[in-house]
């Protein structure tokens, strides 16, 4: 095969990692082919940020990312491509201006996701890139070029080509192909985890997925009337009573439960396989309330005393939990109702009992290990010719542009790597 109209390369999936990658092998000399299953590109771009696109974090360590394998592995690709020189394509090389927030997230100066991916779909038409969207692909075989036999016997290897079979099209074909096909998180932007499937029916072996950075549900109806309520807390995780995770930040209630950053951040610690038995607490905003319920308030009753600090439904809320009446004065109450008390608004039990699931989630965590990949090229080493990049593999960011960061480094790696060894 591999006649002058053939692409080089073929990447599925046209998100934040596949149309990096299609953008740095087109530029690295590949022709490059687009296959995108929906109508339209880069859903999930345009979705980000509240449609505003936190495109990448102002600042970046490893203990920023998560996986279940190597840390160094990790840290090989991220330094591949600095955070500065990413922030720097997209100011300089594309043209898109950006700005920091005080929170640390950096926005196009626009507010406007769409931009972030025009600039990107651009930068691709200019190299020459083709997109074909309503493409899907639901599988790939690998044909060892005739005549080699050993190579057909193995049914691998890097002398022959790639099939891709998409549904109502004609195969396509290509010697190197960069799979982006995304996690399973928000199904309705075309993450559906085929690239997993295909992956697996090729033999890579997956680390155990579920959702992240997702809202959590809790059996308690009474924070589900609170839909709305917003407060800065201090949640922890801990599991049979050993500390194992803790976060500060804003928590949102929902009508199905919490949401927030800082409910999001720790949620990956109660969707693990294995967290069920978890638990769950949470301090009130980032205060003293031993000090606030003592001797200077002792004229004040409980009501006053919460009711000045927390939204009132919720301070409502605690009350009754503790069993403490709003009017009871601080001054006299018994010991085992103000122990109640300050347990409501230091260690706070959350009666979680799961997580809203992909629909919701931002991130997929776990997938294919950063093990089963050369690390320089991001190729499978299970299936010779074909890259990795993006959410489909185990890597996985905290809030705040960490995950739009590991799919524009990863997808650069995967992309000039492919076109590299497509020559
Ligand atoms: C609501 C929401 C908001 C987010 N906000 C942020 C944010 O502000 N900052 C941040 O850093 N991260 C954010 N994220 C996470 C971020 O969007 C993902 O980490 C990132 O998009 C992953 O990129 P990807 O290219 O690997 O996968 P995706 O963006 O999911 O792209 C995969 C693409 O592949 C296509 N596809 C799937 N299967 C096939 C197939 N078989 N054939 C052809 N095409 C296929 C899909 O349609 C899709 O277009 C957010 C996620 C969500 C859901």
């Amino acid at each position: 095969m591999s006649g002058p109209d053939q692409p080089s390369v073929v990447v599925v999936g046209a998100g934040a990692a596949g149309l990096t990658a299609a953008l740095f092998a087109a530029r690295a000399g590949a022709r490059v082919t687009l296959l995108e299953s929906g109508r339209k590109p880069g859903l999930k771009i345009l979705a980000s940020g509240g449609g505003r696109c936190n495109v990448l974090p102002s600042e970046a360590a490893l203990s920023d990312f998560f996986t279940h394998g190597s840390d160094k592995a990790m840290r090989n690709v991220l330094r591949g491509w600095p955070l500065d020189a990413v922030t720097r394509f997209f100011t300089d090389d594309l043209g898109l201006p950006l700005k920091t927030e005080a929170t640390g997230k950096v926005f196009p100066v626009s507010d406007r996701a769409r931009d972030v991916l025009d600039v990107l779909l651009q930068a691709c038409a200019d190299a020459g890139v083709t997109l074909r969207t309503r493409s899907r692909v639901h599988d790939l075989r690998w044909e060892a070029d005739a005549g080699d036999a050993e190579e057909a016997q193995a049914a691998t290897g890097p002398a022959g080509v790639w099939h891709l079979r998409l549904d109502d099209q004609p195969a396509l074909q290509a010697r190197r192909v960069i799979l982006a096909t995304g996690g399973l998180s928000l199904p309705k932007s075309g993450s559906d985890g085929t690239g997993w499937r295909v992956v697996e029916r090729l033999g890579h072996t997956l680390t155990p997925r579920f959702p992240a950075l997702v809202p959590i549900t809790v059996s308690d109806a009474g924070f589900s009337g609170l839909s709305g309520v917003s407060v800065p807390v201090t949640l922890e995780v801990t599991d049979a009573g050993k500390r194992v995770a803790v976060e500060t930040g804003d928590l949102l209630m929902t009508h199905r439960g919490l949401s927030g950053p800082a409910v999001l951040q720790i949620s990956r610690h109660l969707a693990c396989p294995g967290a069920e038995q978890r638990a769950l607490t949470l301090r009130w905003l980032d205060r003293d309330w031993r000090a606030d319920l003592g001797d200077g308030s002792a004229g004040r009753t409980a009501g006053a005393a919460l009711r000045s600090a927390l939204p009132r439904r919720l301070a409502d809320l605690l009350l009754r939990r503790a069993d403490v009446a709003p009017e009871a004065r601080l001054a006299t109450l018994p010991k085992h109702q103000r122990k109640a008390l300050l347990r409501q608004l230091e260690r706070c039990p959350i009666p979680w009992t799961g997580t809203e699931g992909y629909k919701t989630a931002e991130v997929t965590a776990g997938g294919v290990p950063l093990s089963q990949l050369h690390l320089k090229t991001l190729e499978s080493r299970v299936a010779p010719g074909l890259h990795l990049c993006g959410e489909l593999l185990d890597v996985t960011g905290r809030l705040g542009g960490y995950n739009f960061l590991w799919a524009w480094v990863s997808g650069r790696r995967a992309g000039e790597g492919a076109a590299r060894l497509a020559r």
